[in-house]
């Protein structure tokens, strides 16, 4: 998904081997500027003149033209509003609608709205059914909404009445009694001129209408208490004291440089664990689309009906939707609010609004990079860009360059061998700040990238700044927007395949930035619900939500044993201390590889591609000495005669000399490979209903593995998870806590008892107990998640407040419920 789609990513490895030697090597060691001006040849016409090398002609001919190549594959990423779309989503609504998973249904209703145009009266239905879903699930605000809406898009005039009857429905439940009785009157009124209502209809309207009236005049006459004011939890504020010369950082943090470790942030005094130590507002963002929006070429139109993140949260700010409101320009953006789409369409997207389909097809990053110059504005890239090239001829002597590639550290952030200013991307007042000069100052790491990457992604930006041209958005892109230079389409003038300079500059700066993105992309992720969501105990699991910028997270090196957390609210990041860190101690961030869930040779490969060999404290204690990883200590075999452990690589041998057995290590990991299998069937029993089966096997799954794996091994977790969750869903909390709590010990053993791992799975006991009853253990429980939760997340994250709750219920609780525990 960060990386273009594969076909495309194909078609340019084909390009790329068929290239004259001789352009080849020019690409591979052209700075970017030059990159981008061979990259117009390649992806125009002619092409086939200058860049593919002489070979038969009939095979010539079969190569596609590479941007006719592009479109193809465009076709599949659907990004169009579509009314036949529409309608299909519309009445899938409708039949959730009916079997009452209004959840569901309004969620259909979205995605039917963002296929209609914006003013039809197609649109205004699909509000209108929205504003019926949303008044099941008791959102009345957002049913509100929906309903002006539907009026403001022309709902018709004949069906008006009974969406009046459901917002002084609304109304009545706000406690908006005025309005609620203006509405019923609006409704009398339509009611009473309407000639093509038949008269069941009319008498059913009519008798709503009184009864309603009737429940206005009751609260009217005796008023309900004023709501208690809700999150009387709120904790006071945490202490923040912001940095002087780092935006975003507390005052305890310094900002170092040295040609080892580049830029780098260190404690410059003792930190506490859970002491917040960041925030900041992502540079930019860009929604990760859920994989299944590329469609398999198939002449046959299925329209999915699945959810994925694009339909689940704010495209501009992350945040959670349910009735979003769609962009009027195409299918694929949708925000939580006008106000968002409104600010989106003038930042960013009335750039890329028709650019849809090219963006999913090319990738998040290019997605990124492209929003990114965009947000800077053309007189800051240009600026920045032209700096850029300044720089380059200081550094022109091919010893200089040399010298210059093999000082880069083995760190993201910094940029050596420069005296002046001090510290790159702090602006003249020796500041780091969040802004798009720190951006431009990340690594690119421009010679060590594969040239077979670069030139991918030279074709990729080049595509897109092609298709700016083409769509006559170059005025939008470069903030010109004189009304007639934003009309005029400026075709590509005589006939050239060439970038306007303005465009060419954009498009370096874009170059840059997809290349920034392999070592600097941070995941903003989130805690997501698993399954339906409508179970008593919540299993969340992170995903990756979007890819985004961080210019001051950036600076944070990487550690296989990282000293912080990172936590996420919208496009924000939260850093915190996850141990005491002692003054002058680097702080460190883990980029991926986790010395608790790999070994130290598939971190090492895993962090290849940041280009550096980690030599954190845990991989040189794994490489130096002979200390074994926890993952390859915990996750071991065990002898299938006596269960002593194995050892030996190739050919495991038993440990108890007794014993001796021997067996290899293919045959164990073919046993664990059928096991895994077979797990996977016992949740899809599960997913089906069948709960009691999918113990059965779980249980066998169980017994079959204590026959060939270690008792710590991650897997004997797993399982045990697992039959906790059946048994919550089944409501046998008992049983639910005791294998949940085997499962806690494993993850303990592998993660620390204060892990965020641990975390989440006492999260997760803490609303067993809680449904089973088991006061006093629930109690203990949601303070042992509390305390770990408070150091990653904070003591206002939502899983603490939901923890805060669960605890005053169980203060309240009657004796007599209480004596019966
Ligand atoms: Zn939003
Ligand atoms: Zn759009
Ligand atoms: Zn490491
Ligand atoms: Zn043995």
């Amino acid at each position: 998904m960060a990386l273009p789609a594969e076909e495309w990513r194909a078609f340019a490895a084909r390009r790329w081997a068929a290239l004259q030697p001789a352009l080849r090597e020019r690409l591979a060691a052209a700075p970017l500027r030059d990159a981008v001006r061979l990259g117009c040849g390649l992806l125009g016409r002619g092409e086939a003149l200058t860049a593919v090398s002489r070979r038969p002609e009939a095979e010539e001919e079969e190569e596609e033209e590479a941007a006719a190549a592009l479109r193809r594959l465009c076709r599949r990423a659907r990004a169009g509003k579509e009314p036949a779309a529409a309608r299909c989503y519309r009445e899938e609504g409708n039949r959730r609608f009916g079997r009452r998973q209004y959840v569901a249904a309004a969620r259909l209703y979205s995605q039917a709205a963002s296929h209609e145009r914006p003013g039809s009266p197609e649109v205004s239905l699909c509000f209108a059914n929205r504003s019926a879903a949303l008044f099941h699930l008791g959102r009345f605000e957002a049913c509100l909404e929906d309903i002006a809406r539907a009026q403001g898009h022309g709902y018709p005039d004949r069906l008006l009445p009974k969406v009046l009857v459901r917002k002084a429905e609304c109304l009545l439940c706000l406690g908006r009694l005025q309005d609620a009785a203006e509405a019923l009157n609006a409704a009398e009124n339509k009611v009473a001129v309407d000639q093509t209502m038949t008269s069941a209809t009319h008498q059913a309207l009519l008798k709503k209408i009184s009864q309603l009236k009737i429940k206005v005049h009751e609260k009217e006459s005796c008023p309900e208490p004023a709501p208690e004011a809700h999150g009387a939890i709120q904790r006071e504020s945490e202490i923040w004291e912001e940095n002087d010369s780092i935006s975003g950082a507390s005052s305890s943090l310094s900002l170092n440089f040295d040609i080892e470790r580049g830029r780098h942030l260190v404690a410059s005094q003792d930190i506490l664990p859970g002491q917040n130590l960041l925030k900041e507002k992502a540079f930019v963002s860009v929604l990760c689309p859920g994989e299944s929006l590329l469609l398999p070429d198939s002449s046959e139109t299925v329209w999915d009906t699945r959810v994925t993140n694009a339909d689940l949260y704010c495209h501009r700010c992350l945040k959670q939707l349910l009735a979003s409101v769609p962009c009027s320009g195409c299918s694929y953006a949708k925000y939580c609010s006008q106000n968002c789409a409104d600010l989106a369409w003038e930042q960013y997207h009335r750039t890329e609004c028709s650019l849809g389909a090219l963006l999913l097809t090319l990738g998040v990053f290019c997605h990124v990079a492209l929003r990114t110059v965009l947000l800077a504005g053309f007189a800051e890239v240009s600026r920045l860009v032209e700096q850029s090239h300044d720089d380059d001829k200081d550094l022109h002597s091919p010893e200089a360059r040399c010298k210059h590639i093999n000082e880069v550290p083995n760190t993201r952030g910094g940029i050596p061998g420069k005296a002046e200013p001090l510290i790159p991307g702090c602006n003249d007042n020796g500041q780091y700040q969040s802004s798009y000069q720190a951006v431009f100052n990340l690594l690119p790491h421009t010679e060590k990238h594969s040239p077979e990457h670069k030139f991918l992604c030279v074709l990729s930006i080049v595509a897109i700044c092609k298709k700016l041209q083409e769509a006559g958005l170059e005025a939008a892109v470069l903030n010109r927007e004189s009304s007639e230079e934003w009309s005029k389409p400026k075709e590509c003038e005589n006939g050239s395949d060439e970038l306007s300079p303005e465009l060419k500059i954009m498009a370096e700066a874009m170059l840059r930035h997809v290349l920034q993105l392999q070592c600097n992309a941070q995941a903003i992720t989130v805690m997501q619900e698993l399954g339906s969501g409508d179970g008593a105990v919540v299993n969340k699991k992170p995903v990756r939500l979007a890819t985004a910028f961080f210019p001051v997270l950036s600076l944070l090196n990487h550690s296989c044993s990282p000293n912080i957390s990172i936590s996420f609210s919208g496009t924000a990041a939260t850093v915190r201390a996850s141990q005491a860190i002692p003054r002058g101690q680097e702080i460190f961030h883990c980029y991926g590889p986790h010395r608790c869930r790999m070994r130290v040779a598939e971190r090492q490969q895993l962090l290849r591609q940041y280009f550096f060999e980690c030599r954190c404290q845990a991989c040189l204690e794994e490489i130096e000495s002979d200390v074994k990883s926890v993952v390859s200590m915990r996750n071991s075999f065990c002898c299938p005669s006596c269960r002593a452990s194995m050892q030996g690589e190739d050919i495991l041998c038993c440990s108890n000399g007794a014993c001796a057995l021997s067996v290899s290590r293919e045959s164990l990991s073919q046993r664990l490979w059928d096991l895994q299998q077979r797990i996977k069937k016992a949740l899809k029993l599960l997913s089906d209903n069948k709960g009691d089966q999918a113990i059965k096997m779980l249980l066998k799954c169980q017994v079959d593995a204590e026959n060939f794996l270690s008792p710590e091994h991650l897997l004997m977790g797993e399982m045990e998870d697992h039959l906790a969750q059946v048994y919550a869903t089944l409501g046998k909390w008992q049983e639910a806590a005791r294998h949940l709590q085997s499962s806690i010990r494993i993850v303990e053993m592998h993660h620390g008892p204060s892990s965020v791992e641990m975390g989440h799975e006492l999260f997760k006991l803490a609303q067993i107990l809680f449904n089973g009853f088991a006061v006093s253990e629930a109690l203990s429980t949601i303070q042992r998640a509390e305390e770990i939760l408070s150091v990653h997340c904070g003591p206002q994250s939502t899983q603490i407040q939901e923890l805060e709750e669960m605890k005053t219920c169980l203060l309240e609780l009657p004796r007599s419920v209480l004596q019966r525990t």
